[in-house]
């Protein structure tokens, strides 16, 4: 079976198909955007929850290219900043945000608040859609933010988010154990008891 994950970020390109791999028996012939068209599909994420932007996506990678297609949205929740960045993760510190940016705004803000850490989650819905089926699941991993960078696996906010039972960030910890406890991982997980019940057989 083809399915197409529909996502031009290479990390979570990497993780969702490793977490699929592990959690699935059947064989799946993943394809990704890049390797259909030298064009690049810029998916306008103007839904206001994760699990509309996670619907924007998965229905216009399928509409593009029909082939059954899995796309996530997900995001970081930070307690102190009121839920911030959630939704607008990727884009938090503007038009021309990086990872880095991203990360310097989220200590610069706790600094300023006077506070070294804060309870957060991550969060993340998982869409399948074939042009019929539209099937959602979500995932969260509990945890904490510090405002100091620490390891260099992973991406985005991995640097300074501890997982919940752990002394370790994601970006400290091995890809492994990330993937076994992560917010994309759960909603993986929870998609694919869906997924069995009718799609995958
Ligand atoms: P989007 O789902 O493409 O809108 O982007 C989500 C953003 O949330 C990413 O650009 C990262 O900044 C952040 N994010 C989502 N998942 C993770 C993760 O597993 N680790 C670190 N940051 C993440």
């Amino acid at each position: 079976m083809q399915i197409l994950v529909g996502t031009n970020n290479k990390h979570k390109l990497k993780e969702i198909k490793e977490i699929f791999d592990k959690e699935l028996l059947i064989n799946i012939d993943w394809l990704i955007p890049s390797q259909l068209s030298d064009e690049k599909l810029e998916v306008e994420e103007c839904g206001s929850t994760f699990a509309e932007n996670s619907k924007i996506k998965a229905v216009q990678f399928y509409d593009k290219f029909k082939i059954p297609t899995i796309a996530d949205d997900s995001g970081l929740i930070v307690d102190q900043l009121g839920g911030q960045p959630g939704v607008h993760s990727s884009r938090f510190s503007g038009e021309n945000s990086t990872d880095l940016s991203n990360r310097n705004l989220i200590k610069f803000r706790l600094a300023t608040m006077g506070v070294n850490e804060s309870t957060a989650r991550f969060a993340c819905v998982m869409t399948y859609y074939d042009g019929q089926n539209l099937i959602q699941a979500e995932g969260f991993c509990e945890g904490k933010i510090i405002n100091e960078e620490r390891g260099s696996n992973g991406f985005g906010y991995d640097p300074l988010f501890i997982p919940d039972e752990y002394d370790k960030t994601f970006a400290e910890l091995d890809p492994e154990t990330k993937n076994s406890i992560s917010h994309r991982s759960n909603a993986i997980k929870n998609l694919l008891k869906q997924l069995k019940k009718g799609i995958f057989h």
